[in-house]
C-alpha cells in the first residue's frame, strides 16, 4: 500500500505559504510506515519544533489502474475520509531552500493520520465540505469544490506515473489555516457536520 499526496491543490492555502499555484500538480508520497496505528496519538518527533496540521481528503482506491483518463476515474474509487498531512514546516523549509526532496519532512513515523472511518462518495452531497477543529476551535474549512485539481484529474495525473493499487490512498491536498500543534493539544475532524477523529498530539 502506498500513500500519495498532493501538494498546493487550493488557491488560498498556497497563498499561506507563499507559494505560486502549480500548473501541474505537485506530487510526493509516505510510505505506510507513516500511518498512525488505531487508537494512537500523534507524537511530535524530536528532530522538529514546528509541526503542522494539514486537513485532507482522502480517497481510497479500490482498483487497479495505470494512464487511467479522468472521466474514467470515478470507477478506480468509491470511498473518502479525512486525514492529517503532518508535516515538520521547519524542516519542510530547509530542504525547499536546499532544492532537496520532502521526506525527511512529510513522511516520517506518524505523518500519515487516516481516520477509520470511510464513507461511500455516492452517499456524500456535492461538493464535500469538511473542518478541522483544534482545542475546541474550527482552524480549518474546506469545500471539495475549491480544490484546483479535482480527484479525477488528479488520478489521471499520478496514474501517468505510479501504477495505482487496491488500498492505495490518495491525500488531495489541504486547505487555508494551517497551523503548528504542540503537546496535548486535541485535532477534531468534521465531514459536514458529522465528527469523523478525535487525535491527541503527544
Ligand atoms: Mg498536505
Amino acid at each position: 500500500m502506498k500513500i500519495i499526496c498532493i501538494g498546493r491543490n487550493y488557491a488560498a492555502h498556497a497563498a499561506e505559504l507563499g507559494n505560486a499555484v502549480p500548473e501541474n500538480p505537485v506530487v510526493f508520497c509516505k510510505p505506510d510506515s507513516a500511518i498512525i496505528q488505531r487508537g494512537n496519538p500523534f507524537v511530535i518527533p524530536a528532530f522538529t519544533s514546528d509541526v503542522h496540521y494539514e486537513l485532507e481528503l482522502v480517497f481510497r482506491i479500490n482498483r487497479l489502474g495505470k494512464h487511467i483518463q479522468q472521466s474514467f476515474a470515478p470507477r478506480y474509487y468509491n470511498e473518502v475520509t479525512l486525514g492529517i498531512d503532518f508535516t515538520a514546516r521547519d524542516v519542510q523549509d530547509e530542504l525547499k531552500k536546499k532544492g532537496l526532496p520532502w521526506e525527511r519532512a512529510k513522511a516520517f513515523d506518524g505523518s500519515a493520520f487516516v481516520s477509520e472511518k470511510f464513507f461511500e462518495t455516492d452517499s456524500l452531497p456535492s461538493p464535500i465540505l469538511f473542518s478541522l477543529k483544534k482545542n475546541g476551535v474550527t482552524v480549518q474549512e474546506g469545500d471539495s469544490s475549491h480544490m484546483i485539481h479535482s480527484i479525477d484529474k488528479l488520478i489521471e495525473n499520478v496514474s501517468e506515473v505510479f501504477t495505482l493499487k487496491i488500498g492505495d490512498l490518495i491525500f488531495t491536498g489541504t486547505p487555508a489555516g494551517v497551523g503548528p500543534v504542540v503537546s496535548g493539544d486535541s485535532l477534531e475532524g468534521f465531514l459536514f457536520d458529522e465528527k469523523v477523529f478525535s487525535l491527541r498530539i503527544k
